[in-house]
């Protein structure tokens, strides 16, 4: 039975918590299951290395740090900006919004000056994963020379 391993193509249901409350921030409980390939920066970095070894059936549970998640929160990547730079759009705060320079959420609405956030929304955080393993198989040549898994049926996305 293959193992998980690098070049290969992973479905697995997951649930993800926050260690510190037990929040539940992302599951795929009631969806497909995610499906990656693995060893191409799909994923967070510590989730692939979780799961290395781990065969349909299994069921793994790890924490990782922020280091091997989303990072450590680094508060140079908080901005204020003047409101009319957002153009037709009204800033709230919660709001996430894409740039140039990547995903950002508004954190503070004060008046012509919005403050934005440029960090994952789980920066700085202990993540924990209880993970099953669905399916395990090669990645196909197409796979592999677009660096990311395709669905069922090879459509791509
Ligand atoms: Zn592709």
């Amino acid at each position: 039975m293959s193992e998980i391993a690098n070049n290969k193509v992973v479905s697995v249901h997951y649930t993800g918590t926050l260690p510190e409350n037990g929040e539940t921030f992302d599951s795929s409980e009631g969806r497909d299951p995610l499906t990656f390939l693995v060893g191409h920066k799909n994923m967070i970095p510590g989730f692939e290395r979780e799961l290395m070894g781990a065969k349909v059936g299994d069921k793994v549970e790890f924490t990782l740090s922020a280091e091997d998640a989303y990072g450590e929160y680094n508060p140079e990547a908080i901005q204020e900006v003047p409101s009319d730079m957002f153009g037709d759009i009204t800033p709230e705060v919660g709001m996430i919004l894409e740039s140039d320079m990547g995903p950002f959420r508004v954190t503070i609405v004060n008046d012509g000056l919005i403050t934005v956030d440029f960090n994952h929304a789980l920066a700085g955080k202990s993540l924990t994963f209880n993970v099953e393993v669905v399916d395990v198989k090669d990645a196909s040549d197409d796979e592999l020379s677009h660096g990311h898994a395709h669905g069922p049926g090879g459509h791509h996305h």
